[in-house]
C-alpha cells in the first residue's frame, strides 16, 4: 500500500494532487498517514498548502523525487529538548500539548517535533532560533484540513499579546510562507 503511493507520488512528479486522488490510490482510511510516512520516515518532501501559498488546503505536491535523509539526525538531543523545553512542549501553530490528547482528533496523543521556521530549502539553519516545536498534524500540514480557522480578530489579539520574540517567530513564518510579499 505504501508502495502504491510511493509510486503514485514518483510517477507524479511537479503535479498537483488532490486529497481525493490519494485516497483513491491508497485507501479511504490509509492514505492520509501514508502520506505522513512517506513525509515523516522516508523523508519525501511533500508539499501542502503551509509550505506553498499557491497550493490549497488538500493539494499534495512532491517536486523533488530524491528523498532528504531526516533532519531530525542533524538535530542534537540537547537542541531538541532546548527548543521543546523554550516552546513549553506546546505545537507553536495550533496550541496541543505534548502528551495530551490532540485538540483536532482526541484519538491520537500529541507528538510534537520540530519544525524549521525558514524552511532548509530557503536556507534555514538547523539552529534554535530557526526550530520550533510543531505537533505530528502540523507539521504534516493536516491541520487546516480540520479545524475552524481563527477570525481575524482573534488572530490579532493573541498576536498583539504575544511576547515579542513570539511575534517576531510569527513575521519570520509568514516571510517565508509570502517570500513575494515580504
Ligand atoms: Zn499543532
Amino acid at each position: 500500500m505504501l508502495t502504491k503511493l510511493r509510486v503514485h507520488f514518483l510517477a507524479n512528479i511537479g503535479k498537483v494532487m488532490t486529497s481525493d486522488e490519494l485516497r483513491e490510490v491508497a485507501g479511504k482510511s490509509e492514505w492520509a498517514r501514508r502520506v505522513r510516512e512517506l513525509r515523516s520516515k522516508e523523508g519525501y518532501r511533500i508539499l501542502t498548502h503551509n509550505d506553498r501559498s499557491d497550493l490549497k488546503p488538500g493539494d499534495y505536491l512532491l517536486e523533488n523525487p530524491k528523498p532528504e535523509p531526516k533532519f531530525q539526525k542533524s538535530i542534537s538531543k540537547e537542541l531538541r529538548a532546548f527548543v521543546l523545553d523554550r516552546n513549553g512542549f506546546t505545537c507553536q501553530m495550533c496550541g496541543a500539548v505534548a502528551g495530551e490528547p490532540h485538540p483536532y482528533d482526541d484519538t491520537r496523543k500529541t507528538r510534537l517535533h520540530l519544525g524549521h521556521i525558514v524552511d532548509k530549502s530557503q536556507g534555514g539553519k538547523d539552529e534554535a532560533s530557526n526550530l520550533r516545536a510543531l505537533c505530528s498534524v502540523c507539521n504534516e500540514g493536516a491541520s487546516n484540513l480540520t479545524l475552524d480557522r481563527p477570525t481575524i480578530s482573534k488572530l490579532l489579539i493573541q498576536l498583539r499579546r504575544a511576547k515579542r520574540e513570539d511575534q517576531l517567530e510569527a513575521l519570520s513564518w509568514l516571510k517565508s510562507k509570502y517570500p513575494e510579499n515580504s
